[in-house]
Formats: C-alpha cells, structure tokens, sequence
C-alpha cells in the first residue's frame, strides 16, 4: 500500500502512521483518523473495522474496501498444556506461516516468521524441507503479532520479539527493518528494540547493517558446530561462511553495540554434541562477550537425526561453563502442539501433507 490516491493498499499494516495519514489526507478523510485507527489496530487489538465504535458507520464503510486493515488471517489456533499458542496464518496467496507465543514467569515472546520456508537447507530443520517459496511482507511480518495477541489473554502484552519463526530474516532485510520499526514505534507495538533478536544462519554483511541500522536489537547466530567440518554438514548451503567469520562478526556486533550476541547451537546426537567437540567450541570461544544457547534437537518426522542424550547436554553445558562461558540449555516449550524450536513447518499446506506422507511411507 503506497500513500497515493486511489491506490488500493494491500493492508493498513504495511504503513507507518505518517504513510497512513498522508493516504487519509489524499483520500479526503479527516487526518486524526489514522491515528484512531492505528490505536484501535495497536493498542486495542482491534481485528475488523466495525470493532472502531468511535468512527463513523460511513467512514468504517468506506475504509473496509479501500483500505483493509490485514492482508492475512488466522487459519488455526492451538493451545499447549504448557501456555504456548501457536497459530497458524493463511496468506493473501494461499501461502501460509506459523507463528508461536512462548510465556515464560512474566515474559510473553513472540517468534515470528520472516519468509514462507526458507531456503538455508540447515540439515535439522522442518522449516527448510521444502525450500523457499517467498519473502513475506513487512505487513504480514507484523500482522503474525496483530494476530497472535487476540488470542492471549487481554490482560497480556507481548513483551519480547524474536526473529527465529520460518526463515532467514537476513535474507528479507528491507522488510525485517520495517517490522522492527512497528514493533518499536509508539504507534505500534511499544516494544523496546533491546527486547528483539534477530538470528541469522550467518549472512554476515546484513548483521553489519542490522547493528548500524537498529544497534539495540540483540544479534543471535546459529553455529551449530566447533569447526567448519561440522557446521558444514549442518548447514551446507553457506561454507563459504566459516566458522571464524562468525566469531569475529560476534566480536565485533560486542565492539560496536556493546551487547553480547548469542550463538545458537542446535545439538544433534552423534554429530556435534560430543565432549571433545565442547572442548573445541570452548577453546574457541573463550574470552569472547557472548552467550551459548544449546538446543537439543527437537525430532521432526521427515529428518532422520538422533538427538542427545542428557548426559551429553549437561556435559557440553559444563566444558563451556568451566571456560566462563555463558550457557543457557533451551527448554522444549509447545512440543505437544508442534510448536517447539524448529518445528514450525507447512504442515496444513497439502503439498506439504503429501510429500510428509510419502515420506513416512
Ligand atoms: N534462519 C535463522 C532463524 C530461524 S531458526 C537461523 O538459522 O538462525 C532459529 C533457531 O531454531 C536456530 O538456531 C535453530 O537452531 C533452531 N532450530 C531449528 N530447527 C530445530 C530443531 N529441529 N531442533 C532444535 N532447534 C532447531
């Protein structure tokens, strides 16, 4: 949606409040409009146009087809025992993207989606299996937050963002930027950049443009492995990319920004989760501002890898420790609903129904 008369907007969301003004202006409706709408779509969750009691009847007429407010809709919703909602969203397209609300003590985090598949081919991952089909909007980036906040609590507000749905976020930078800016703005979202991360296989020329552009927003980077064998095998699609490039990208996120990024280790079983391997990571790790998050392979059904034992979390967790390096072991939230880290996949679209069928049997 371009503010240009007559233009017919693709939805509200795609506009910054100045934009959406502008288009009010040229369309002949009253300008302090836009800001009531935008309020109603922000801060009261509003999902349809008849919801903005204080427009009139004309005006929400006029508006319902000149400028929709969504371009998506939700399709499912479900609910783990352990709080998590996972929501299932349907593209103008037909395409579709899931997003997952996790609660933790007063947090509520919200990971979204930045493309439709995604197309890094990390060995582990559900979200890869079918490649990229195409980059999502910044409007259907934020709408997944529009959407998922209905279905908490209206007591709730979503505290912290995090870029680690489907996709490589990267690799949609113009509208990874824009999302970011509406989560951020006072007429959006409200929330605080130092509440965002955004984690990348390692396209690490846009991290040095995410850290100049949005400096607070915290760099999370998936490793997945203590040399460039391993984390080839992990992640074929980028060996140019190794794994000292990574380190020194951390390196210099801290120099620049003076926040810790975080690595991201997926730990697959009888891959990358043995001690000597921790030995290795830590060795290489040590001294550096940063923090481990270690992720124990949660199994997808298409993906034949083993994952980890215990034993050999704990024990990889203590060799990084013993380095002083900080180390945090994910929890499994949502797995009753699918919902856990890199379970997020085109389940419900029936191309992939078929093709995870067929696989099965
Ligand atoms: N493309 C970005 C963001 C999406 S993935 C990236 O690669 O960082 C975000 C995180 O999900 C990755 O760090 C990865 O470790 C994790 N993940 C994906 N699939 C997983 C699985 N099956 N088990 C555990 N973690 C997984």
């Amino acid at each position: 949606m371009k503010p240009k008369s007559n233009d017919l907007p693709e939805s509200v969301t795609c506009l910054s409040l100045d934009q959406f003004t502008e288009w009010m202006k040229e369309m002949g409706h009253p300008t302090f409009r836009a800001k009531q709408i935008f309020e109603w779509l922000y801060q009261h969750r509003a999902g349809e146009y008849s919801e903005m009691t204080n427009l009139s009847i004309g005006l929400r007429e006029a508006l319902v087809s000149s400028a929709p407010l969504f371009s998506s809709k939700v399709n499912t919703t479900q609910h783990s025992s352990d709080g998590t909602i996972k929501i299932l969203i349907q593209l103008h397209d037909g395409e579709k993207v899931e997003t997952v609300m996790i609660p933790e003590g007063k947090r509520r985090t919200v990971c979204v989606s930045s493309q439709v598949g995604c197309g890094m081919g990390c060995v582990f991952c559900a979200s890869g299996l079918y490649g990229m089909k195409r980059q999502l909007s910044a409007g259907e980036i934020i709408e997944q937050v529009l959407h998922i906040r209905r279905a908490m609590e209206s007591e709730e507000r979503v505290s912290n963002i995090v870029f680690m749905g489907m996709g490589e976020p990267l690799a949609n930078y113009s509208n990874l930027d824009l999302s970011i800016r509406a989560f951020q703005a006072e007429w959006g979202c409200g929330i605080g950049k130092r509440h965002m991360t955004v984690s990348t296989v390692g396209l690490l020329t846009r991290a040095k443009k995410l850290a100049e552009d949005h400096p607070q927003v915290t760099l999370a980077i998936s490793l997945h492995g203590p040399n460039d064998k391993i984390r080839n095998q992990v992640v074929p699609t980028i060996p140019h990319i190794t794994v000292n490039d990574l380190i020194v990208a951390a390196r210099e996120f801290f120099e620049e920004t003076h926040r810790k990024p975080t690595f991201e280790y997926c730990m697959i079983g009888n891959l990358n989760s043995a001690k000597e391997h921790a030995r290795e990571l830590a060795f290489r790790l040590r001294g550096l501002e940063c923090y481990v998050n270690l992720i124990p392979l949660n199994p997808v059904d298409e993906i034949p890898l083993d994952e980890p034992t215990r034993d050999d979390v704990n024990a990889f967790a203590a060799i990084l420790r013993e380095q002083g390096i900080e180390v945090a072991i994910r929890k499994r939230r949502g797995a009753d609903i699918d919902a856990a880290c890199g379970q997020l996949k085109l389940k419900a679209d029936s191309q992939g129904f078929f093709e995870r069928d067929a696989v099965k049997s």
